[in-house]
């Protein structure tokens, strides 16, 4: 069975409708750090993203 890694933006941030899902953890870690910085101007650590905002599906 498949699991994708899933951030949807607009959890953390009401007004943003970006959605990020990937069946590589580190991928979608990387675009969310990168959509974070470039969009919300916000440096998260791959921990707080990892913990915080991605789910599993
Ligand atoms: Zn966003």
């Amino acid at each position: 069975m498949t699991h994708a890694h899933k951030l949807d933006c607009e959890a953390a941030e009401s007004d943003c409708r970006f959605i990020i899902q990937s069946e590589n953890e580190d991928e979608a870690i990387e675009l969310a750090q990168n959509h974070m910085k470039e969009v919300h101007h916000k440096e998260l650590s791959n921990e707080e993203l990892r913990e915080e905002h991605l789910q599993t599906v």
